[in-house]
Order: structure tokens, then C-alpha cells, then sequence
């Protein structure tokens, strides 16, 4: 009950010099002597109650429960093992095509990182790469896989593109652009065959210059695609800044076609913004034959998803490529 009125009267709007300010607070609690028997571990307790409610979006209270210390622990343990996952080798990217929704033909791959590690098996990139990020780990990992991605690709048809995911703390990385530039000669490829990845996120941390460093990647020739579109908090005031090439939009709204009716007004409305704006469109996580008879109905002209393949090895990709055609059919 302290917690909430605390909570209550600090976000009670503040005149000042005739503005209204606003401000939020979140609470963490816990209680000794059952959540820590010294003032160090009720503190450190408490605060593992305070992280949980800034990560639920903060104004709100939460009590320490004996499940964040072993969050905590878990996430501790991972990142140990994560800082080593370079040096031994335990990370593979897998390739997911992306094909011409008229033809099935593919028309690239998509990079998307792997970690396999003797502890904690396959652990999924949704889950390291948060982590990836917060340990700054993240940097030296993402230059492992474009210079992996960039390599592969040269061993594709030179029609067939590689797209690679690329998070805000690699844009804002001094060296981002030199390691990149260094990739693609490293490993020979044409920049017009590479494709960069970044999601809405990059217009959170404006004023680090993410944005901008965008400019001169596409000045380099290489081609940005706006991931996960639709999911992000931006505004759409971006698409007129950014020198996009193609969006992408999230599995959010395909998932549910054609049973939801408004992902499929969604979906159709960014198809028809996308292509009024010049760019292309890709449509991600499509499963079922419905989903693609409606994304051709609509004119969407790529799409990505297990209807035509999961995300496969390296090996497969090749395999893939010689037999070409994908699904088409619905
Ligand atoms: P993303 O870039 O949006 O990648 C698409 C995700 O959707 C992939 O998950 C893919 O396996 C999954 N997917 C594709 N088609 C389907 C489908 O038909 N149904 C369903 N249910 N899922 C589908 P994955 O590989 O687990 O990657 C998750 C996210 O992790 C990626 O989302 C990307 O944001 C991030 N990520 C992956 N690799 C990298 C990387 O090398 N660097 C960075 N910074 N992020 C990465
Ligand atoms: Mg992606
Ligand atoms: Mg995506």
C-alpha cells in the first residue's frame, strides 16, 4: 500500500514555470529478514523487484520473489558462458530464404545467428541477443556474422542477396562502418548483395547518430530493410528520413490471416504504403498456402516464412539454390 501511494504522489503532474512536467516512479520492495539477512542482500533483493517492474514498463510496485535471484543467476551464468562462445566456436548462422511471392524463386537469404552451447543447448537468438546487447558482447559478435554471411554469399548464384540483422549498438559503434567496408572486401562480395537489417528500435537512441550512419551505409550501395515493421513505438515521420530500401513486415500481422480481419487490412495498407513510397515489401512468417494466396492478392511482391523453409545450415542453402524453385502454388 506504501508503495502504490509513493508511486501515486510522485506522478502527480508538476507546474513549473507554467509547464506541466510529468514524471513516474516504480518501487521495488522486499522484507527482512525472509528476502536477505544483511542490509547488502535485502538491498540487492530489492532491487531484482525494482528491475521487474521498470521492465513491465515501470509505475508500478513489485515484491522479491526467490524467482529473480534465479533469473538473475541464470541471465549471470549465460553471459559468463556467452563471452567464450567466439573463442570456441559455438555460434552458427542459419539462412532462411526470401522468395518472389509470384514465383517462388529465391531471391536471397536471411542470416540469422545460432548459439549452441555444451550447458545450455541451443538457446534461442531472441533470448542472447538482448543479452548480447547489455554485456556489450554484441559488437564483436554482429562483425562475426557479416563477415560469415558476406562469405557465404559469395559461394551463391550472383543474383541471390544476404540480408543481416544489425542491432543500435552496432550502428553506434565507432567502427561500424570500416568493419563492414572491410567485409565486403574481405570476402569480395558486391555491396548491391548485401542487405542490412535494423528494426524501429535505432529511432529510440536518436541523437547517437545510428540514424545517420544509415545514410552512408546506403551511399556504400548496400540495401536497408526495415525489420519487424509495424511493431516498433517510431512514428512514421521516419520513413521520410531514412533512405530505406524495403520493409518487412512482422509476423504479427500475417500470423492471423485470413482468420483476423484486421491483420489483413494492416497488412494490406503497409503493402500499399510501402509501394506508394518505392519501396519493396517483404512479408515475414508465412505458413500456410492462405496467407500467400492473400500477400499475392495484395501485390506483395516477397516473402519469408516456414511455408517455404525454415532457416536452414549453410549447407542446405546451397542445396536449396540448386533446385531453385520454392513453393508458388496457392
Ligand atoms: P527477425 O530478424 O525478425 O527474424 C525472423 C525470425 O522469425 C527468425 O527467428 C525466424 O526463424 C522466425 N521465422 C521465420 N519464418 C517464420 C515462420 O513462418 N513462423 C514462425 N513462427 N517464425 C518464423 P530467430 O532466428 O529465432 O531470430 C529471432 C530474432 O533474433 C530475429 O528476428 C532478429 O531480430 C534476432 N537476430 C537473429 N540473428 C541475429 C544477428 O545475427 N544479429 C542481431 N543483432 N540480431 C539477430
Ligand atoms: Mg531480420
Ligand atoms: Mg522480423
Amino acid at each position: 500500500t506504501l508503495g502504490d501511494k509513493i508511486i501515486e504522489t510522485l506522478s502527480r503532474p508538476y507546474e513549473v514555470d507554467q509547464h506541466t512536467l510529468y514524471i513516474g516512479a516504480s518501487v521495488g520492495t522486499a522484507i527482512g529478514p525472509r528476502d536477505g539477512r544483511t542490509v547488502e542482500m535485502l538491498m540487492r533483493s530489492a532491487d531484482l523487484a525494482l528491475y521487474r517492474s521498470k521492465d513491465q514498463g515501470g509505475g508500478s510496485h513489485s515484491q522479491y520473489e526467490p524467482k529473480l535471484h534465479v533469473h538473475a543467476e541464470e541471465r549471470r551464468v549465460m553471459e559468463i558462458a556467452l563471452r567464450k562462445a567466439l573463442e570456441n566456436d559455438e555460434f552458427s548462422l542459419n539462412y532462411q530464404p526470401v522468395v518472389s511471392a509470384d514465383s517462388g524463386g529465391v531471391v536471397g537469404f536471411e542470416a540469422l545467428l545460432r548459439w549452441n552451447n555444451p550447458e545450455f543447448g541451443i538457446v534461442s537468438p531472441a533470448k542472447f541477443v538482448p543479452l548480447a546487447e547489455d554485456a556489450r558482447l554484441i559488437v564483436p559478435i554482429g562483425e562475426w556474422v557479416m563477415r560469415t554471411a558476406c562469405k557465404e554469399a559469395m559461394k551463391w548464384p550472383s543474383a541471390v542477396k544476404v540480408a543481416v540483422n544489425v542491432s543500435a549498438d552496432q550502428l553506434n559503434d565507432p567502427e561500424f562502418l570500416n568493419m563492414v567496408v572491410s567485409a565486403l572486401q574481405d570476402s569480395d562480395l558486391p555491396a548491391h548483395r548485401l542487405e542490412i537489417e535494423v528494426t524501429e528500435s535505432i529511432f529510440m537512441s536518436e541523437g547517437t547518430g545510428a540514424a545517420g550512419k544509415l545514410d552512408e551505409v546506403i551511399a556504400m550501395g548496400i540495401n536497408l530493410s526495415l525489420d519487424d515493421f509495424g511493431t516498433g513505438y517510431s512514428s512514421l515521420s521516419y520513413l521520410k528520413r531514412l533512405p530505406v530500401d524495403t520493409l518487412k513486415i512482422d509476423r504479427e500481422f500475417i500470423k492471423d490471416i485470413p482468420d483476423s480481419e484486421s491483420d489483413m487490412q494492416i497488412t494490406s495498407a503497409i503493402i500499399n504504403l510501402a509501394q506508394n513510397l518505392g519501396f519493396k515489401v517483404v512479408a515475414e512468417g508465412v505458413e500456410t498456402a492462405e496467407q500467400l494466396a492473400f500477400l499475392k492478392a495484395n501485390q506483395c511482391e516477397l516473402a519469408q516464412g516456414f511455408y517455404f523453409s525454415k532457416p536452414i545450415p549453410a549447407h542446405k542453402a546451397m542445396i536449396l539454390l540448386e533446385s531453385q524453385q520454392l513453393r508458388s502454388r496457392a
